[in-house]
């Protein structure tokens, strides 16, 4: 499957029977994902969205929103323990347009993307059990 690696956003080519997460990018060298959320803006979203052949969730935040502030570990935490899935970030202060052609109307937004293709979304704070409840959902839909 392709994956594209969180560092230099260049598209690796990895085997279907290897350990995804210990899979190492062809051009920096570095993992190609790790559990940490990946930044993402103009410049590299839209790359990295349709290049996946991993379902991604992506967080829609503002620095000024409180509720965002409150979720940001409970997503960090739950990214560190879902390996069959990409994690992302996008400041919407600073990536105007995605936030735009998202349609991002309250904040947080959690939107669930595979191959490309927005899947689901969820607004408003959501705690960890929430949260999980609702990735779960979605990787069951992906995997069918
Ligand atoms: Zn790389």
């Amino acid at each position: 499957m392709n994956i594209v690696c969180q560092h230099c956003f260049t598209t690796n080519r990895v085997p279907d029977d290897k350990d995804h997460s210990e899979a190492s990018c062809g051009k920096c060298q570095q993992k190609v994902y790790s559990s940490k959320p990946v930044d993402l803006d103009n410049s590299n979203f839209y790359s990295y969205i349709e290049n996946n052949d991993m379902p991604i969730v992506v967080d829609f935040w503002a620095s000024w929103c409180g509720p965002c502030q409150n979720m940001a570990p409970v997503y960090n935490k739950v990214a560190e323990h879902s390996s069959a899935l990409l994690f992302a970030k996008v400041n919407t202060e600073k990536a105007q347009q995605i936030s735009a052609d998202a349609a991002i109307r309250s904040l947080p937004t959690l939107i669930f993307f595979y191959k490309g293709e927005e899947l689901d979304r969820i607004s408003g704070g959501l705690n960890e059990m929430q949260m999980k409840q609702w990735l779960i959902k979605n990787v069951q839909k992906v995997s069918e």
